[in-house]
């Protein structure tokens, strides 16, 4: 089995395509320059449903699933990998609901995420631990009906401008935890929590300057003292590493589309460049040094159109756990060093041009930079995939 495209998902990237060359990519350049948040991109996605494709439909979503979602990304990253994130953070937010929470957090949580009414961040990454997530130092006490929270957390996309953060902690001072040492705790003493970001001790302390994805600012999240009710766990205590992981593994694919999608956006806009400009008495397309780099970026882009595709849709057969991890992993891996390759090659088309701010390329250039970084370094990827390997989940003979 493989995946298709019915016509539900043709219809969700015939849709995304007409959002992004309408409403976005004549806002990409400049909430690249100013660094403002995009509402009004926001808005777009959630006037025409595209906030909500991986909400299950008895929770306000669509239930389109990732494969839409990754469709619908890859068409906006083709202008835009600001806004393409923004649909990606939809269900980066929502999925420790949707895998780690009960009944009545899936209902309050859910719906209003699906319709555009509030937006969620993803707190997991901390000074002192990024691609060792089990390091994590921030804690929660139990405190009656309450958990009290303390922690910081650093590079967290949307995280200025959320509604609720799901929020990564050690649990481990209640009581025995089910693994992990009691003083610094280990994967089982991590515990996942909602927060609303009005609740009393949340704190936005600094967005970030950065190289790119402009558009959606990048936070340094502090807890302080922060109350929450222990009705927003997510989950039993000491089952949030795993909530994490899950939901990072479902949304590889998902990043590896903004690869994707950046790279078709890119070398698509390098062709047209090249069938006009002439060097040597004849147009750039006709020299053959251009014609290959066109088609070697053709090639990987093909390639990573069909790790893509097949990796969202074995996330939405319930193929994400640490078993299929390697394939997810193969497939953001791919598409996300592709964007980076393709994006340089695309500059080099343009020659100085593709070098300017007059062009979109030096700013994909500059967001695929990010890609290879975010939700586990290629470095990362790397391992789980050898490990898959050694384990013999993947076996070629
Ligand atoms: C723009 C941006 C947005 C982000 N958004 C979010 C977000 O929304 N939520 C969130 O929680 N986090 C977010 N992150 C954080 C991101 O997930 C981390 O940066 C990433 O996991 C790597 O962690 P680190 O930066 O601490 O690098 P480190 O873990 O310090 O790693 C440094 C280098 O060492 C390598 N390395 C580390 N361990 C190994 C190993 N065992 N073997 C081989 N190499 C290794 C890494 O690959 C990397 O090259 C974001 C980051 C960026 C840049």
């Amino acid at each position: 089995m493989t995946y298709t495209l019915t016509d539900a998902h043709k219809l969700i990237r015939d849709t995304a395509r007409r959002v992004a060359r309408e409403k976005v990519a004549p806002r990409a350049a400049e909430m690249d320059e100013t660094g403002e948040y995009p509402h009004d991109v926001f808005v777009a996605f959630k006037d025409v449903g595209l906030l909500g494709l991986t909400v299950p439909q008895e929770y306000g979503g669509s239930g389109a699933g990732f494969l839409a979602l990754a469709l619908a990304v890859e068409e906006v990253a083709k202008h835009c990998n600001s806004s393409a994130l923004i649909l990606l953070l939809s269900a980066l937010s929502t999925q420790p609901i949707v895998l780690g929470g009960n009944d009545e957090q899936k209902g309050r949580w859910l719906p209003r995420s699906a319709s555009g009414e509030v937006k969620g961040a993803f707190c997991l990454t901390e000074p002192n631990a990024g691609s060792d997530a089990a390091a994590i130092e921030s804690r929660a006490v139990r405190d009656g009906d309450d958990y009290v929270i303390d922690g910081e957390k650093v590079f967290i996309s949307g995280g200025s401008v959320a509604d609720f953060i799901a929020f990564f902690a050690k649990t481990a001072a209640n009581g025995p935890a089910k693994g992990g040492s009691a003083s610094g705790g280990g994967p089982r003493v991590i515990s996942g929590f909602i927060v609303p970001t009005d609740s009393p001790g949340f704190s936005v302390a600094r967005t970030d300057r950065k190289m790119g994805v402009i558009g959606v600012p990048t936070a340094n999240i502090v807890l302080q003292g922060c109350r929450v009710s222990a009705a927003n766990r997510l989950g039993e205590e000491g089952r949030g590493f795993r909530t994490a992981m899950l939901t990072l593994n479902t949304c590889r694919p998902v990043v590896g589309a903004r690869g994707l999608g950046l790279a078709e956006g890119a070398i698509a806009y390098a062709l047209d460049y090249a069938r006009e400009r002439k060097a040597f008495g004849k147009a750039l397309v006709e020299h053959q040094a251009i014609q290959f780099l066109l088609a070697d970026a053709a090639i990987g882009i093909e390639a990573a159109r069909h790790l893509v595709y097949e990796g969202a849709w074995m996330v939405d057969q319930g193929q994400y756990d640490r078993q299929h991890a390697a394939y997810l992993s193969i497939a953001k891996t791919f598409a996300t060093e592709l964007a980076i390759k393709v994006s340089s090659d695309a500059i080099q088309v343009l020659g100085a041009q593709g070098y300017m701010k007059d062009h979109p390329l030096e700013r994909h250039y500059r967001d695929a930079r990010q890609l290879t970084i975010v939700e586990g370094t290629s470095q990362i990827q790397r391992l789980v995939i050898a490990r898959a390997m050694i384990e013999r989940d993947i076996v070629y003979w």
